[in-house]
């Protein structure tokens, strides 16, 4: 029972009362997953079942670490747990399930852009405005109608969403989704909200089976309970009615996928829908420094909607949080990366100590060059995944069919690829012919005599024979075999052999670390049935995060701050901490969006164990142009006292040659300098931030730039001959100053540009 050992009273009470419906809504880094976990332990030495325990994760990778520490305390009982995604764990049920709702067990899991595709196809049928019609537009629009529980029958009946679609110039929207439901359903497909709303569906109209998972999952429990969304919630309230032995744990204040459905408000409904739970607070959290706690408190309270909670720390005081300005994206990079080095070097960090978190993926390549730069070993957390690269997933859409010829994105994919004469014009006869017949496409090319006469119906029946000879060769060859069988009488070995630039290379190693794992998975024993069919089955699933995580690498993890999600790390680097990057523009209409992305930052800061650093740039290439940005508001939002400011001088290369730049120095320490003396010179140098925040624009709140321009408080800051930055023309000296305050004009030299008269109230110089 030492287990128990490593809680504290509160941890300790929530794990120990197992019976009846608990909730634990409290700050980052209190121990919620660490309840769940010691929760699961606790319930399998009391003698419960493992088969009869259901825990949900927000990741595949969640789970995989948490089976990992349970393991430690109750041993191999742990692999009967019922435990993984949402999507996962539904996905599992429904393929023992499907055909009571009248899918095939083998049913195949569209992902996104099989999703996309089909919807792009069905467009085009109708013949609508893809602009107007745009298929991300309509595919969000669907998948929020799936994650509320609204079937495309409701989606038409439905006045108010109707006038919606009618306000937004799309009234269409309710046919395109009926018409994709039946696609997929004739395809035997589901994509991957059906996972949730066909469960929904299942638990629904079949009592028995309803009953069958309520007697199996006794005891359910869910990490991350503020992410989900109506369709799930949905789900696990079904499912505990029997017992009611749920407990769920989250964190209000780190919901960011309200944009994907997500809905605070299943917090509340929690306390509705049992009125004898049980809550627990925790409020000690043991992951970071004070320092780090007590800013992450600041950055929130920002926030208007929001439970009060309580978020202390008794480890160390530790660093203060440091702040880095740099002047291009790259120089960004280079600037983590040499932290990197230098922390590595001098403090024993290992590379698995560190984290790089960006708001949008594309922000990874000015990091990744930089660390390649260095030769700092690094992992890309979340990016594309192995399985949604063009050449994995031509192979897998080859087994896809083997295992559902009816599957039509499968078809669509590579009835043509390799190159054998199917093109586009034959595409769309078989799509309209299974269409008047009310066939599938697979049935149209079996008989393609009989339906489109002519020339390809021979190719159409070569390739018929081509699957079916695949699924025969599948039911006699193991995993492995079929899948060589298949990369091989397909014709993509060859095709991809054939090509020997660097990148056709880079493909064909590809298939044959697919055709590896698929040999690997072959050998597993710990599952019985270790057929291609099987390790097909949820590969739509998996992410990146999923392939075997190599636990000797040492590597600095990158990923975008949605996927570092429950993580944590001694040293996390936030970086493109500017306007329009981080909160994104998106994200500025509203109070609401702008909270979520404040939420956001709230979880990126929390991450950090021992040390955080934010940085941001001064300029960065976005969509193709070079476009100034200005630091975050969100850097502006944290306390003064907590950060540290370091002026980084800037790299030649980062400056062109205008000569105007080379003294430049940081806005924050510029700040600094309206109430203390001035550092002797610019060049790199540690100022740490006064305890009171001085009074300059920049301490406003944000309706406005954060960038500190000029007051009339400040006024007599500005000196002859000094070196300032005016929005729109650039750098530039001041030559004169004349008048009284508040009336101070100055006549300022920019470059390119000559003499400018300037009234400082108005102008926004900021000095550089
Ligand atoms: P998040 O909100 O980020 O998901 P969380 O509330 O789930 O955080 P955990 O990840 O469970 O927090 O815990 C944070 C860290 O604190 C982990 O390293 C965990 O092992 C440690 N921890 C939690 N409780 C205790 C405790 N009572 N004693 C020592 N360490 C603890
Ligand atoms: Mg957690």
């Amino acid at each position: 029972m030492d287990y128990l050992a490593g809680l504290n009273p509160q941890q300790r009470a929530a794990v120990e009362n197992t019976q009846g419906p608990a909730m634990i809504v409290a700050g980052a880094g209190s121990g919620k997953t660490r309840v769940i976990t010691y929760r699961v332990a606790h319930l399998i030495e009391k003698g419960v079942d493992a088969f009869n325990i259901l825990v949900l994760t927000f990741t595949n990778k969640a789970s995989k670490d948490m089976r990992e520490r349970i393991m430690k305390v109750v041993g191999s009982e742990a692999k009967n747990i019922w435990m993984g995604t949402f999507h996962s764990v539904f996905a599992k049920i429904l393929r023992v399930e499907a055909e009571k709702i009248g899918y095939p067990s083998n049913f195949t899991i569209y992902d996104t852009d099989d999703s996309k595709s089909l919807i792009r196809t069905i467009l085009r049928e109708m013949q609508l405005d893809d602009k107007l019609y745009n298929a991300n537009f309509v595919y969000n629009r669907i998948s929020s109608a799936k994650n509320n529980l609204v079937s495309h029958t409701e989606y038409m009946q439905n006045p108010e969403i109707q006038a919606e679609d009618v306000s937004n110039k799309r009234p269409l929207i309710g046919v395109i989704y009926e018409t994709y439901t039946k696609r997929c359903f004739k395809a035997g497909a589901m994509d991957f909200d059906d996972l949730l709303f066909k469960t929904n569906v299942l638990l629904k109209t079949h009592p028995d089976v309803l009953n069958k998972y309520q007697q199996k999952f006794k005891y359910l429990m869910v990490d991350e309970y503020q992410d989900t969304n109506f369709s799930q919630y949905t789900i696990v309230k079904k499912l505990a009615a029997a017992y009611q032995n749920i407990c769920v744990v989250g964190d209000d204040a780190q919901s960011i996928y309200a944009f994907r459905g997500a809905n605070i408000q299943n917090i509340l409904n929690f306390e509705r829908d049992y009125p004898d739970l049980q809550v627990y607070k925790l409020e000690q959290n043991y992951r970071s420094t004070q320092n780090i706690v007590e800013v992450a408190n600041s950055i929130i309270a920002n926030n208007k909607n929001q439970l009060e909670k309580n978020v202390f720390s008794d480890n160390e005081a530790g660093d203060r949080i440091k702040v880095q300005r740099a002047f291009t994206d790259n120089e960004e990079g280079k600037m983590v990366a040499e932290a990197i080095v230098q922390e590595r070097s001098t403090k024993g960090y290992t590379y698995h100590d560190f984290a790089i978190l960006y708001r949008t993926n594309a922000q990874s390549r000015a990091m990744e060059e930089a660390l390649r730069k260095l030769n700092i070993p690094y992992k890309i957390y979340g990016g594309l995944s192995f399985y949604q690269r063009k050449e994995v997933k031509d192979l897998i859409a080859y087994f896809r069919l083997t295992f559902n010829p009816a599957d039509e994105e499968a078809i669509k994919r590579v009835i043509n690829y390799p190159r054998r004469g199917l093109g586009d014009t034959t595409v769309e006869k078989i799509m309209v012919a299974a269409d008047q017949h009310n066939i599938t496409m697979w049935q149209v090319i079996c008989n393609a005599q009989q339906y489109i006469p002519g020339r390809t119906a021979n190719q159409l029946n070569d390739f018929a024979v081509m699957i079916q000879s695949f699924a025969v060769e599948a039911k006699k060859l193991d995993a492995y075999e079929t899948a060589l069988y298949i990369a091989q009488h397909s014709g993509i070995l060859k095709e991809l052999h054939a090509d020997q630039s660097e990148e056709g290379r880079g493909r064909h190693e590809n298939i044959q670390e697919l055709l590896n794992g698929i040999k690997e998975f072959g050998e597993r024993e710990d599952i019985e049935d270790r057929s291609l069919a099987v390790f097909m089955q949820d590969i739509a699933l998996l992410t990146n995060d999923d392939k075997a995580d190599d636990k000797n690498a040492d590597t600095v993890s990158l990923m975008t701050i949605h996927s570092s999600k429950g993580l944590e790390f001694k040293n996390v680097f936030v970086v493109g901490l500017e306007e329009n990057l981080f909160p994104s523009q998106m994200s500025l209409n509203s109070r609401s969006d702008l909270e979520e992305e404040r939420r956001l930052f709230y979880v990126a800061v929390t991450r950090a164990e021992k040390k955080l650093t934010l940085t941001y740039s001064t300029s960065r290439y976005r969509w193709g142009t070079l476009t100034n940005c200005e630091p975050s508001r969100f850097i502006d939002e944290i306390n003064a006292r907590f950060l540290e400011i370091e002026v980084v001088k800037p790299s030649k290369s980062s400056l062109g040659d205008n000569s105007f730049d080379n003294e430049r120095r940081s806005w924050t320490q510029q700040r600094d300098s309206f109430s203390k003396p001035k550092p002797a010179s610019g060049g790199t140098g540690t100022v740490s931030a006064p305890a009171q925040r001085p009074k300059t624009t920049a301490m406003l709140p944000k309706a406005h730039v954060p960038t500190p321009g000029f007051t009339p408080d400040a006024a007599n800051a500005f000196q002859n001959g000094m070196d300032v930055e005016h929005e729109k023309f650039g750098f530039g000296k001041i030559i004169s100053l004349e008048g009284t305050l508040p009336d101070v004009k100055a006549t300022v030299f920019f470059q390119g540009l000559g003499n400018k008269q300037l009234l400082l109230k108005f102008a926004k110089l900021r000095i550089v």
